[in-house]
Formats: structure tokens, C-alpha cells, sequence
């Protein structure tokens, strides 16, 4: 059968909007990658660029093996011999001792001694004595400076652990090599520490679940700007108990021992995911009153919740949407 010309017109027309319609489809779905890094679950979502998401994930696995204390990687080498030349460790050091002054010391990079304290009591069940934790606050406290480009320790028994900033530093890089790279719009989720670049296609912000730390679903949701980044730090994340007591992963640097004030989470949006990575964590230590009193003075969106509700700091309330 042969169809008019004009009829043909049509049908070629139709086909090719179709066509379009399927390309532009395909163009709204990002590309997924997830893999495990910096000790949890990346994923990435990147709309229009697979090469750039595959560059993101070699760059954050390489990282991840720098940073992380029990690979072989620059931060394990150092713990072990003293020194690095690493410019990734080099780099992160600097930059987390710049908020171990910031927060007074509420967050430090040098507790590995006393982190490793508590991992040991989560896995034997037998808490460290008094004695044991001197020792190893005393090796916290030992100097680590950088000469020539060369970071060194004082103490042989100082250890670094960048559990409380890697995946925000991470995160900052992730977003930095996706815009070098074109991105437009991405986003990139260590699940406690998330990153948004652009909005998704439609002009729809990235929008975050925020976790309820009673475990009944979720307090509410953020909606985060291009260049923001959201880091959660919560009790539930790994707890565990001793003699029938409850003990969370976040230590106090100054007592060597597990924070207890209340706090049971503490959500930080900013513009640096290191520093909303090492402000959960510092906030959480300061606790509800000198937590909320340092994130109003020092211009710092956060929401610290207990118990009993959430307290809202600069813009947080904002930017807050309810289930
Ligand atoms: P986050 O979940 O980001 O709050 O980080 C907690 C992890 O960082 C812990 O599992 C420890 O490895 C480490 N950490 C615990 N307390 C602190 C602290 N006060 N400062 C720095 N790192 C800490
Ligand atoms: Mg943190």
C-alpha cells in the first residue's frame, strides 16, 4: 500500500518526535553506579555523562584506599610508620585539624587510639579500664604536624581515623571532579553524607530523607540547593551495648568515652561536606545547649534532635519540609 506524500510527511514527523520523545527519555534516567567506599555504600546518580560516573567512582575507591585506616592505603601506612607523603592524607589532615580548632577540640582526626579502645569492648564485651583509656587519650593527644610536605607523629601510639569527615571530604571531591567534568546534575550519597549538584532534570531540587532516630520512619525531608551538602550523625548508627548500657560510636575526645547527652542525631547542610561531615559529629558531642549555641554563632544550618523534638539552628527550619 502506498501512502499519499502528505501522509508519508506525517508518519516520518511522528516517527521522529516519537523517536526524540525516547531520546529525551533516556536522557531524564541517570546513570547509577553503586560500590562499597569509605566504609559504607556509594551511590552515585548522574544525569548525561556514564564516562564522568565511572572517572567519579575510580577517583573515590582510590581515595577511599588512602584515607581508610585498615587498608594498606597512605592513612594505614602512616599509623604504622610515622609518616606520609600523601597529598590526599596530607591534605585532609590540614584540613581536619583546621575544625578540631573550629569545634575546640569536639572533633578530632587523632582518636584512632581510643576508637580502637571501643571497637575492641563492642567485640569482647569487656570495657577498657581506666588505665587503658589514659594511656590511649594521651596518644590522642600526641602532635602530628606536616614538615616539607611530609606528615608526621610524635607519639608512635598516635593513630589517625577520619571516620567522622572522610565521607564528607570524599563527597566534596566527588562533586568537584563531577563539575570539571561537565556535570550539571548529580547527586552523590555515602548515605550519612549526600551531595547535590544541580537540581534534577524538571528544575526539581534533590530532595533527602531524613532518617527519625526512633526509628519510625522519617522526621521529614530537605531539599538541597546546588553545591549543598547534608551529613547525619545518629546513635542508631552503630550501637551497641555492654552490661545492659547502651553505648553509641561518637566518643567525647576530651573523656575518651562514648558520648551520653541526649542527643540522638544531628543533621548539618552547608556548603563543604568535610565540614558538615565533621560538624555532625562535633555538634553531637557539644550536645543540645553548646551545640545550638556554637551553630548560631558560628552561621551553621543544623537540626539536633532528642528524645523530646528537634532544635532547629539557622536556616533549618527553612529548608525543613514535614512528612
Ligand atoms: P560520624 O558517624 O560521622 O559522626 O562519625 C563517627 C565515626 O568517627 C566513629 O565511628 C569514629 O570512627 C569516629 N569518631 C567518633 N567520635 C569522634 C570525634 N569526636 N571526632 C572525630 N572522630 C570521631
Ligand atoms: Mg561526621
Amino acid at each position: 500500500m502506498t501512502l499519499p506524500l502528505k501522509l508519508k510527511y506525517i508518519a516520518a514527523l511522528l516517527a521522529l518526535v516519537f523517536a526524540l520523545s525516547l531520546a529525551s527519555c533516556g536522557a531524564q534516567r541517570p546513570v547509577e553506579r553503586e560500590f562499597f567506599c569509605m566504609d559504607t555504600l556509594c551511590v552515585l546518580k548522574v544525569y548525561g555523562n556514564s564516562g564522568a560516573a565511572d572517572g567519579c567512582e575510580a577517583l573515590l575507591t582510590e581515595l577511599s584506599r588512602a584515607i581508610d585506616p585498615y587498608s594498606d592505603g597512605a592513612a594505614s601506612v602512616f599509623n604504622k610508620t610515622g609518616e606520609s607523603d600523601s597529598p590526599d592524607l596530607v591534605g585532609l589532615y590540614a584540613l581536619s585539624d583546621e575544625i578540631r580548632k573550629k569545634t575546640g577540640g569536639a572533633f578530632s582526626p587523632a582518636l584512632g587510639s581510643v576508637i580502637k579502645l571501643w571497637e575492641a569492648a563492642r567485640d569482647t564485651g569487656v570495657l577498657p579500664t581506666g588505665n587503658e583509656l589514659e594511656n590511649a587519650l594521651g596518644a590522642a593527644n600526641g602532635r602530628v604536624f606536616s614538615e616539607n610536605g611530609i606528615l608526621k607523629k610524635e607519639n608512635a601510639g598516635t593513630l589517625l581515623d577520619f571516620g567522622a569527615v572522610g565521607k564528607g571530604y570524599a563527597a566534596d571531591r566527588a562533586a568537584e571532579y563531577l563539575k570539571e567534568n561537565g556535570v550539571a546534575s548529580a547527586l552523590v550519597s555515602f548515605t550519612s553524607t549526600v551531595a547535590a549538584i544541580g537540581t534534577k532534570p524538571g528544575n526539581e531540587k534533590w530532595r533527602v530523607a531524613v532518617r527519625s532516630p526512633d526509628g519510625k520512619g522519617n522526621a521529614g525531608y530537605i531539599d538541597l540547593e546546588d553545591g549543598q551538602f547534608l551529613s547525619v550523625s545518629g546513635d542508631y548508627e552503630r550501637k551497641y551495648s555492654i552490661g545492659g548500657v547502651d553505648y553509641c560510636h561518637i566518643l567525647d575526645p576530651e573523656t575518651g568515652r562514648p558520648v551520653k547527652n541526649g542527643v540522638r542525631s544531628v543533621v548539618v547542610i552547608g556548603g563543604s561536606g568535610a565540614e558538615t561531615d565533621a560538624l555532625s559529629t562535633a555538634v553531637f558531642v557539644m550536645g543540645v545547649e553548646k551545640g545550638s549555641e556554637y551553630c548560631e554563632k558560628n552561621g551553621i544550618t543544623a537540626i539536633i534532635m532528642t528524645d523530646e523534638g528537634m532544635t532547629f539552628c539557622g536556616n533549618a527550619e527553612k529548608t525543613f519540609v514535614k512528612p
